[in-house]
């Protein structure tokens, strides 16, 4: 249970115990959910990284894991961010309120940035 790569954002290696649920591990029946067995498979980090693949298998999870599928999604997750500014910022000017512009611009090329680093370190991994 120990071949798990260290967080791909923070660096902290993975605390078994409390850094991941296992359902046949981490579930137990309650009144709301009696006989679900649990979610997936999921890593919650202290940098409040998430990650799961919706799998309940374990050696499918830790390759997802392992092959950096997070920084993957952390880039998809990012570029979304960056798409829901740019439109933000296109209809504030068609509605002529100008919806705090500076503000988002800032937040894109911040984005930006974070963006390039992580896939920086992606490049560096393959
Ligand atoms: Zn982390």
């Amino acid at each position: 249970m120990s071949e798990l790569k260290c967080c791909p954002i923070c660096g902290k290696e993975i605390d078994i115990e409390n850094d991941l649920y296992i359902p046949e591990r981490d579930w137990k029946p309650t009144f709301y959910d009696p006989d679900s067995g649990g979610d997936p498979i999921n890593i919650h980090c202290n940098c409040g990284l998430e990650f799961s693949t919706g799998t309940y298998d374990w050696n499918e999870f830790v390759k997802a894991w392992n092959t950096r599928t997070p920084m993957d999604n952390i880039v998809e997750k990012l570029e979304e961010r960056e798409r829901y500014l740019e439109r933000a910022m296109n209809e504030s000017h068609e509605n002529g309120h100008r919806f705090s512009e500076e503000k988002a611009m800032n937040e894109r090329i911040a984005i930006r940035y974070a963006i390039n680093i992580v896939k920086q370190e992606i490049n560096k991994e393959n």
